[in-house]
């Protein structure tokens, strides 16, 4: 089928699902495929349909279209008049079709090999590039062999090309409910969102400065709908960089893009779909049509290209899927992450807070100070198993140490400086490079390596403040952070180290883990003989570690190659929170030096290798990630409220206080509640608090000096009358905590 019939018989669809789905509108004008007028309409109020479009719809839009339909039909001719030859395309499991190039589109292939992947078939990959489905092959030379890749939605690039087109919908609605101006409109990591002005950008005067809100969402989504049901092809056009400002002549952002991303004389592509017309590079989903569900889940400001300087924007974020029951997978997913989000559960449990007097550094609460200690304490005592030595060292540096380190040349907008004494200081953003001070405060022997370095030391970095968030973007963090000087044939057994302390710490909080390699990229510093044989041994000791690895060619720092760890949390998501990284560029920076053999030739000195390592990342975002990951449940080795003892009335208050006692001496933390409340109020708010256990004590309690135990996490335990003896379960709740065991059972 040549381009113009699959065309035709697209549109042939549309006007027919159309009238079919009775929207009651014809797309006979092409403002009416936007605005939905068409038919006259009796002189009532406004109907629905009328309220979603603004009437009049701004001019641009169709003058924007004439142009369109001018420069296609030259485009048209212009296919029409290439040669078309016969072609093979090779697909991926090596069967080929025969193929005529500027005629055969991916969909006819999709199409022949069956009806099902036709309607599936997100995009596809043509020679390795993503290609529009009904975009012909593009071929001169006869009989040549074209690759073709067929890619649905369960692919990444067919989702990223989903959601990209998704947002042109949502770019169309927004300039016919609003006549907004739009400028950008990409895929996200879950979703997409496009940015608009709604004044008019070319009219420095318009004071039209309504913001969006909640509200408008209804109405937009209603034309993103009709949008859908309409089918709408997304057509690919070049365009010269003259025709495309006249094009765009009403948009000071199209305009500003255009001049600056196009050369003169240049060409780019627009695609069209129904009345919309935007700058992009595509490629495209079919059409609209495939779409089966489409939300608009948030709003918020920005500025154009992310620079305060320029015009302030507003942002629309949706989400939109190719079959319902991914939407309402995805919206229930959404729900309880927000019932887990840890800003809320921060506040519930009275863990943190911010306070605008410092943006981005948290006020750790008790509660919250015990969870973070508790995580510190972990580490220590590893750290005191697996050969680390912690140390502290200082929070401010002259710039003289930042300029020796690279941070001054590279970093320094990350840093917050100030003068003391007339010259420049700045808080560390990183402990490196106080520990190669403290590497070489005196001469070193090859006996000291590996030299194993911990600091939980407080950590700065000027985050914009408008892109802190909770605990997972601050200012002012600490990380479990440690370096390891050693040599250079020390390193693989120290990654191996590394991968054995990760393992223990992501199984005592039930996460997956899965590594990355990052390799050397095309600008790097060092030789290359070293980068090789550091590659090798990192790569040797992912294959020894024999869990799930992938390899990220190219994506190592320039300092050196490194390993990042994902680990996923109880909703699925992959959290990047710990990373192993080589260093050959700091100790050179330092020079750095150690003694390589017991004499007192000069020869005998090497320099070491360096690893960063982290495991936990920051304190401060782990725990926004443990919070989510156990929704507020904390397993009762890390929990803040262990404990809540609870009297059945007046009499037992003297037990219950001194009960709770007992457990504060043996270490727990314990409370009691004496207030005025009910039984069942009492318990309640105990529950509501999380604490892992309440115990009820009564007349029986007293005289057994028991308690009787709710568990919060085992429900036939719960409704149960069982009694324990105090010193018995104080034994148990012990062997809970050493175990650091999850499931809260006591036995
Ligand atoms: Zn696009
Ligand atoms: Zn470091």
């Amino acid at each position: 089928m040549s381009v113009s019939e699959v065309e035709k018989k697209v549109s042939d669809l549309s006007v027919k699902a159309e009238l079919k789905e009775g929207t009651g509108e014809v797309t006979a004008d092409k403002a009416a495929i936007c605005n939905g007028k068409g038919k006259e309409d009796k002189p009532q109020k406004k109907s629905k349909q009328q309220s979603l479009y603004l009437d009049p719809l701004p001019g641009f839009i169709n003058e924007r279209l004439t142009m369109f339909d001018d420069l296609q039909k030259k485009y048209n001719e212009k296919v029409a008049s290439m040669p078309h030859v016969p072609i093979k395309v090779v697909l991926k499991d090596g069967s080929v079709k025969e193929a005529t190039s500027w005629e055969t589109t991916p969909m006819d292939i999709a199409k022949d090999i069956s009806k099902s992947l036709s309607e599936k078939v997100c995009i596809s990959k043509v020679n390795g590039q993503l290609w529009d489905l009904e975009r012909p092959f593009e071929s001169e030379e006869e009989g040549q062999e074209i690759k073709l890749e067929l890619l649905d939605f369960e692919s990444q690039e067919g989702q990223k090309v989903f959601w990209h087109s998704s947002a042109h919908v949502l770019g169309e609605a927004c300039e016919c409910n609003m006549g907004a101006h739009i400028c950008l409109g990409p895929p996200t990591e879950d979703g997409f969102f496009y940015e608009f002005a709604l004044k008019d950008s070319m009219d420095p005067n318009d004071s039209n400065e309504r913001t969006i809100s909640q509200s408008d969402f209804p109405n937009l989504e209603g034309v993103a709908k009709n949008v859908i049901k309409q089918k709408q092809k997304f057509e690919r056009l070049v365009v010269s960089k003259e025709d495309l400002l006249k094009m765009f002549y009403y948009s000071k952002y199209k305009k500003y893009l255009i001049n600056t991303k196009i050369p003169d004389g240049g060409s780019t592509t627009v695609y069209r779909c129904g009345s919309l017309i935007d700058l992009c590079t595509g490629p495209h989903i079919p059409h609209t049509g495939r779409i089966k569900s489409f939300k608009l889940l948030k709003n918020s400001s920005c500025y154009f290209l992310g620079d305060a300087n320029n015009d302030s924007l507003q942002r629309i974020y949706g989400i939109a899927f190719p079959d319902k029951k991914l939407m309402d997978a995805h919206l229930k997913f959404l729900t309880e992450a927000s019932q887990r989000d840890h800003r809320k559960i921060g506040r519930e449990q009275e863990l943190f807070f911010f306070n605008e007097m410092s943006p981005g550094s948290c006020f750790w609460l008790p509660h919250g100070t015990r969870i973070y200690n508790t995580l510190v304490e972990l580490l220590r005592s590893q750290y005191h198993k697996r050969g680390y030595e912690e140390v502290i060292t200082p929070n401010m540096y002259n710039s003289k140490l930042w300029e020796t380190s690279g941070h001054w040349a590279n970093y320094q907008e990350n840093m917050f400086t100030f003068d003391v004494e007339k010259e420049r200081f700045g808080l560390k953003p990183m402990n490196c490079p106080g520990h190669c001070l403290m590497f070489k405060s005196r001469e070193r022997s090859y006996r000291e390596l590996p030299w194993r370095v911990a600091d939980f030391g407080v950590i700065h970095r000027n985050e914009f403040s408008g892109a802190l968030s909770g605990l997972t973007r601050v200012r002012r963090f600490q990380q479990d952070d440690a370096h390891i000087f050693c040599r250079q044939d020390q390193i693989e057994s120290e990654i191996a180290g590394i991968f054995d302390f990760l393992k223990y710490m992501y199984g005592v909080f039930g996460f997956e883990f899965k590594m990355e390699l990052s390799t050397r990229p095309e600008k790097y510093v060092g030789d290359l003989k070293t980068w090789d044989a550091a590659e090798a041994k990192l790569e040797s000791a992912l294959n020894n570690w024999g869990g799930k690895w992938e390899l990220n060619p190219g994506d190592g720092a320039f300092y050196g190659p490194k390993i990042d760890i994902m680990i996923s949390d109880a909703l699925r998501r992959w959290h990047q929170c710990a990373t192993i990284q080589l260093d050959f560029q700091l100790p050179n920076r330092f020079e750095l030096s150690f003694k390589s053999k017991d004499n007192d030739e000069a020869e005998s000195y090497e320099r070491p290798v360096m690893i960063h390592r982290a495991i936990l990342g920051s304190v401060e975002r782990m725990t926004a990630i443990l919070t989510e990951h156990f929704a507020g449940k904390w397993p009762f080795w890390i929990s803040p409220r262990q404990i809540l003892v609870v009297p059945v009335g007046v009499k037992y208050q003297d037990y219950a206080q001194s009960t709770r006692d007992k457990l504060h001496e043996a270490g727990f933390y314990a409370d009691v509640d004496l207030s005025g409340n009910t039984l069942q109020k009492k318990v309640r708010n105990g529950q509501m608090l999380k604490y892992n256990f309440i115990f009820i004590v009564g007349e029986q309690e007293m005289n057994e000096n028991s308690v009787n135990i709710r568990n919060r996490d085992v429900m036939e335990q719960q409704g149960k009358n069982a009694t324990v003896n105090v010193d018995v379960v104080i034994e148990q709740l012990k062997v809970l905590k050493e175990t650091k065991r999850g499931d809260n059972v006591l036995a």
